[in-house]
């Protein structure tokens, strides 16, 4: 009996996987090739250079699954679909989602500090509203002489985010990681007195030059949304996987901020499910652990990106707007307090202080 299901579920997650795959690569493909030739139209040239470019990506789906599919067989007994049911409550719950759940790997159970549990937290009907600031740092670095005014604006000195960090830490702040928010806004987790979130947006390199040993020796916390084509590129001014996988093994997380930085709104479901499935899949490979959050680049996003984020996997989205009343029923647009430039250690804490 055990193997006829099992034999019957692998089966259909096969055939839910073909399909997706066919379903990704048609996005995909027509994304790149519109990329490539700077083209909005939806030429069927493109379409069939797409499924060329597509081949390898559809050979490798089908020889890894079902190998995944035979190693997932005690999760899949263990663990109820309703958890992922539960945990995907999107209006639109089509043949595709499905399919996308079925594609997705069970995550190798890999050693790491940061608690990342294999299933979302499950809402249990109550609304929670909770006050956790949430920091949003881009470069950290003295800015270039000849810097504009946005990158001047984006950079905070080294020098600047240790007095942050000293302070935040006097005042009695404990960082947590966007798994303990989740547990907490889903299940009432309990948080530390004062919980505070240190983001990153972009995935620079200074993030690993300089705050990370800031963090490491203050055994502080934070989270990088990286925009995985840029490393994948290695892009001198972006991290490498090999900096990620070392700052994931000491307390940062490393989530998404999409493939290429384009902004989530107004797109349309193929390119939405090519930046939220892409990314999820490309740091899972790299660093062997799922990514949950998102951080929609340039704040961009709307109702079709939060639905194609969730059916990917995803638990909850931050924004860049300005607060600190973060809430279940709202989890793909928590709030944010920007840090600029400007912001001393004092003004970081008035603005900690506001009742936004
Ligand atoms: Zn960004």
């Amino acid at each position: 009996m055990g193997f006829a299901r099992g034999h019957h579920t692998g089966l259909w997650m096969i055939l839910g996987s073909l399909f997706v795959t066919l379903f990704l690569a048609a996005g995909c493909g027509r994304n790149d090739a519109m990329a490539e030739s700077g083209s909005t139209v939806d030429a069927p040239d493109a379409a069939i250079s797409a499924a060329v470019t597509i081949l390898s990506p559809i050979s490798v789906t089908l020889t890894v699954t079902p190998l995944a599919t035979n190693r997932a067989e005690p999760a899949v007994a263990t663990q109820p679909a309703t958890a992922t049911a539960k945990a995907t409550p999107s209006a639109t719950a089509t043949t595709a989602d499905v399919s996308l759940t079925a594609l997705l790997p069970t995550p190798t159970p890999t050693a790491t500090p940061l608690p990342t549990p294999a299933y979302a937290p499950t809402p249990d009907g109550e609304v929670r509203t909770l006050r956790v600031p949430v920091l949003m740092y881009h470069y950290l670095s003295v800015p270039p002489a000849d810097a504009d005014i946005y990158r001047l604006d984006l950079s905070v000195p080294p020098d600047l985010f240790a007095e942050h960090l000293d302070r935040l830490l006097a005042e009695g702040y404990t960082t947590i990681s966007p798994y303990e928010l989740a547990e907490a806004l889903q299940r009432g987790a309990e948080l530390p007195e004062k919980p505070i979130l240190i983001t990153f947006d972009d995935g620079y390199r200074d993030n690993y030059e300089n705050a990370f040993p800031l963090l490491r020796e203050r055994r502080m916390q934070a989270t990088i949304f990286v925009v995985t084509d840029f490393i994948d590129e290695e892009r001198p001014a972006y991290l490498t996987w090999g900096m990620a996988r070392e700052m994931l093994a000491n307390q940062i997380a490393i989530e998404s901020h999409g493939r290429n930085h384009a902004g989530l709104a107004e797109k349309d479901d193929d390119y939405l499910v090519w930046q939220a499935l892409g990314s999820l899949e490309t740091i899972e490979h790299e660093l062997g652990v799922r990514p949950r959050f998102v951080s929609y680049p340039a704040g961009e996003y709307d109702q079709r990106t939060i639905d194609v984020f969730r059916s990917a996997g995803y638990w909850a989205g931050f924004t860049t707007e300005q607060g600190t009343e973060q809430t279940n029923a709202a989890p793909f647009e928590l709030e944010r307090i920007r840090v600029r430039n400007t912001t001393t250690a004092d003004e970081l804490i008035r603005l900690l202080s506001l009742d936004w």
